[in-house]
C-alpha cells in the first residue's frame, strides 16, 4: 500500500487493513560518483520499502529525502536542511503518520549518513509520550545466509559501499535512467588522510577524508541481474523486520511503563 497512491475515502480501512503499521523510507540528494543521480538513495529505499510492505501488506509512507549528509554540501545538486531543523522535520512527519491512526513506524535507511542520527532520533522518542513506537531498521543483513547470498556474487574488489558495484546494481533494477555506465570514475580507495582517528575518532569530515569524490568502490562490474539479487535480499531483511514489528507487544508496553514512572516524578508531591 503506497500512501500517496490512495484516495481518502479508503484511507481509515487501509490503516486497520495494515495493522496500523507505517514504513518511512529515507533517503538524500547527494552525488553518487559520476555516474548515479543524486537521487539513488530515496528513490531504492523506497522501492524496496514498496516491495517490502507489499509481501507484509503495510503502509509506506511517500519517498523522504530529507537527511544528515552534510558532508556532499561541497557538491552540485546536494539538498540539506539546517540540523536541528532536520530532527524537527522528521518528528513532524511521524506525528502526521501518527495522527492518520499508525501506531508502529518502521524507518527504512537507504543511506548510510543517516544512521547515526537515525538511531539518535530513535533515542529522543523518549522526550516525550507518542501514540506511537517507531523501530528503526539497524542493520540491512542481520541474517548470515542473506549476506552469504549477498557476498557470493560480488566481483569488485574495492567495496566502499558509495555508488559501488552493489548500489550501481540495485539502481539499475528500476531506474536505469539514473545511471550512466559510459561515465563511471576510476575505481576509488579510501585516502586514509585521518588514520590517526581511524579506530577511535569520530569527525564530521572523516568520509570526505576518505571519498573527497563521492564515490567508494567500484562500480564497472555493476549489472542490473546481480541488482535484482541485491535488491531481493534487501527486501527479504526489511520484510522479516517488519514481521517481527508487527508481533511485537514488547517494546510499547515497555514505553507505557517508562513514561508512567516518569510522570510519577513530576508528579511525587501528588
Ligand atoms: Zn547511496
Amino acid at each position: 500500500m503506497q500512501w500517496e497512491m490512495l484516495p481518502s475515502p479508503n484511507f481509515k480501512q487501509a490503516v486497520i487493513d495494515a495493522q496500523k503499521i507505517c514504513v518511512l523510507t529515507m533517503g538524500v540528494l547527494e552525488k553518487h560518483g559520476e555516474h548515479l543521480c543524486l537521487g539513488t538513495d530515496y528513490l531504492t529505499a523506497h522501492r524496496i520499502g514498496c516491495l517490502a510492505g507489499e509481501r507484509e501488506n503495510v503502509m509506506v509512507f511517500p519517498p523522504f529525502y530529507f537527511g544528515q549528509i552534510y558532508e556532499a554540501r561541497c557538491f552540485p545538486g546536494c539538498v540539506t536542511l539546517e540540523p536541528s531543523l532536520t530532527l524537527q522535520v522528521i518528528q513532524g512527519v511521524c506525528d502526521e503518520i501518527g495522527r492518520n491512526g499508525f501506531r508502529k513506524i518502521v524507518i527504512y535507511n537507504g543511506h548510510g549518513g543517516n544512521d547515526f542520527m537515525l538511531n539518535y532520533f530513535a533515542q529522543t522518542q523518549l522526550w516525550k509520550q507518542k501514540p506511537y513506537t517507531v523501530y528503526v531498521q539497524e542493520k540491512w543483513i542481520p541474517d548470515p545466509e542473506l549476506w552469504k547470498q549477498w557476498l557470493a556474487i560480488r566481483e569488485a574488489k574495492d567495496t566502499g559501499g558509495h555508488a559501488c558495484e552493489t548500489e550501481t546494481s540495485y539502481t539499475m533494477c528500476d531506474y536505469p535512467q539514473g545511471v550512466r555506465m559510459d561515465q563511471i570514475a576510476e575505481p576509488t580507495h579510501s585516502l586514509d588522510r585521518l588514520k590517526a582517528f581511524e579506530t577511535d575518532g569520530f569527525l564530521g569530515i572523516k568520509w570526505y577524508s576518505k571519498y573527497p569524490d563521492h564515490y567508494a568502490g567500484d562500480a564497472r562490474t555493476a549489472n542490473p541481474e546481480k541488482g535484482k539479487i541485491w535488491q531481493e535480499i534487501l527486501v527479504k531483511g526489511l520484510a522479516d523486520f517488519i514481521k517481527r514489528v508487527k508481533a511485537d507487544e514488547v517494546a510499547p508496553a515497555l514505553e507505557k511503563e517508562f513514561f508512567e514512572r516518569e510522570k510519577s516524578i513530576r508528579n511525587f508531591e501528588k
